[in-house]
């Protein structure tokens, strides 16, 4: 594994989040480039993009993800969200390609009150849409697998696959795989045979047959329960078996692998789960009691519910 790394904060501009990761000695960052929970649209001067684009290429860190919002749903049906998604997502892809960013990652939204076929084609449409709008760029939107509750698209490789033929553009598309939402949707990932599995489906479900970013989360919740929580890596209902296959997975050697993870006041929680990443990323076999795991995993507070 080449790209561990964390989302970070931009509290005080979006050039801190460069900071940060050099700080956490991440090799990969994902960012918001505004609040995921509003419309409003910073403007971000020039000179804030030439400062991120410098401190980038002089940090040392390897790829940078753009979040996209939590608002946006390509799926709707509704003439004045389908508009809004629009320009959120239309906004945001302008701004990852200035940044110079390799991943937009979105969820794709919900399907609420339609067919699967039809929200498939209502989100390909609006998709497509936005990438005639915007210029070919460094930047490629990633859809990302969801957790499987309510009616959300793209919770299985059928509706991946679907929406990635439907979009067309394999160049400008990809796909971003969280962990735990793999595991909330119901997919059994914590033995050899059930991770062969999972991931020959998914992985032949992307533009390319591979992930282009992986989320890396455990699991609040117990298998198939739909909801999108997410605890610290090895300490949740995935536990650290999984992770350990995943960093040692050939397949994604070159996928920035981003902890969404809690986090506390401080960075205490990103460095505690980094390093279980890269205790389990140097163990040559899986090993549970190996007590560097053991006390790491014991730092990182309660056992989920
Ligand atoms: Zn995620
Ligand atoms: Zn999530």
């Amino acid at each position: 594994m080449s790209f561990p790394g964390v989302h970070v904060s931009i509290q005080g501009g979006l050039s801190t989040a460069i900071d940060r990761g050099m700080s956490l000695d991440c090799s990969a960052i994902q960012i918001f480039t505004h609040s995921s929970r509003t419309w409003a649209f910073p403007t971000v001067p020039d000179e804030e993009v030439v400062r991120f684009r410098t401190e980038h290429a002089r940090s040392g860190i390897g790829p940078v993800l753009v979040h996209a919002s939590y608002l946006i749903n390509t799926a709707t049906a509704d003439p004045v969200l389908r508009e809004k998604s629009c320009e959120a997502l239309r906004q945001d892809w302008l701004l990852s390609n200035s940044l110079g960013v390799s991943g937009l990652v979105l969820h794709p939204g919900s399907a609420a009150g339609q067919t699967g076929k039809d929200a498939v084609r209502r989100s390909a449409d609006l998709i497509c849409d936005v990438m005639d709008r915007v210029p070919h760029g460094s930047t490629r939107l990633l859809l990302e697998n969801t957790a499987g509750g309510g009616k959300t698209l793209g919770r299985n490789p059928e509706e991946l696959s679907a929406l990635f033929e439907e979009i067309g553009s394999p160049g400008r598309v990809g796909l971003c795989l969280d962990s735990c939402h793999l595991f909330a949707a119901g997919y059994e990932i914590r033995t050899d045979d059930g991770y062969d599995q999972v991931m020959a489906e998914f992985l032949s479900a992307a533009p390319g047959n591979r992930p282009d970013a992986w989320h890396v989360n455990d699991a609040m919740f117990a298998i198939g329960s739909g909801r999108d929580r997410h605890t610290h890596v090895g300490k949740g209902h995935i536990g650290p078996r999984f992770f350990w296959s995943l960093f040692h997975d050939a397949r994604f050697g070159a996928c920035p692998m981003i902890l969404e993870t809690p986090k506390g006041e401080t960075d205490r929680e990103d460095r505690l789960n980094l390093s279980v990443v890269s205790i389990l990323a140097g163990q040559k076999h899986f090993d549970e009691c190996d007590p560097a795991l053991v006390s790491a995993l014991e730092s990182l507070g309660e056992p989920p519910v």
